[in-house]
């Protein structure tokens, strides 16, 4: 016999798909659900299938966005491109609120060990940009070793069309993450970028 009733297990079942949502988290929450008053689950749901719904792609960087083409391509400078691995490192340095040039998100980073080429992330989109309105690209893939590998790859493909590439300034420890580095931390590593 299961030991939840089938709701509640399906419930516990579905959140523990979650990152970071161990069994017990997710039982605590499929608990908190049953009581929560209707309209609170209503809400809940919906704003689960509005992510899903009303969420896509910038057609420009290739982060989420509810339009075509998202406001901070459509509002900032597009002069400076920062290339960055996935939609939450955009998040990462628009908390600065310091930078006001644009993004590219790659979705992924090269990576030969899981099978990762050049052609699997969003590299030919961002040589595609660099149409004479591109002064700099700012190459802010984590400080790992495939970070820093396409970092390289990617300013060596950039070089024949006379953009400054630079790299975010050592400081966010080795081998983290972006969204994982303070604010302050970030704030220099973009502000003192070196040029690759
Ligand atoms: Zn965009």
């Amino acid at each position: 016999m299961e030991v939840f009733i089938e709701p509640i297990g399906r419930l516990i079942n579905e959140f523990s798909k979650l990152p970071g949502v161990g069994k017990k988290t997710a039982q605590r929450y499929a608990y908190r659900v049953v009581q929560m008053p209707e309209d609170e689950v209503s809400a809940f749901a919906e704003a689960l299938m509005g992510v899903k719904h009303k969420v896509k792609y910038c057609q420009v960087c290739g982060n989420y966005s509810t339009t075509d083409v998202c406001e901070v391509c459509r509002t900032r400078d597009k002069s400076v491109v920062c290339v960055v691995k996935e939609p939450k490192d955009v998040v990462a340095f628009e908390r600065l609120h310091e930078y006001k040039g644009v993004y590219h998100v790659l979705h992924g980073v090269i990576s030969p060990m899981d099978g990762i080429g050049p052609n699997d992330i969003r590299i030919k989109e961002l040589i595609a940009r660099l149409d004479g309105t591109v002064k700099e690209v700012i190459m802010a893939t984590n400080p790992d070793v495939e970070g820093e590998a396409t970092a390289m790859y990617i300013a060596k493909l950039i070089k024949p069309f006379e953009v400054m590439v630079t790299r975010l300034a050592h400081g966010i420890p080795i081998g983290s993450e972006l969204e994982y580095a303070d604010q302050v931390t970030l704030s220099r590593a973009l502000s003192e970028r070196k040029e690759l």
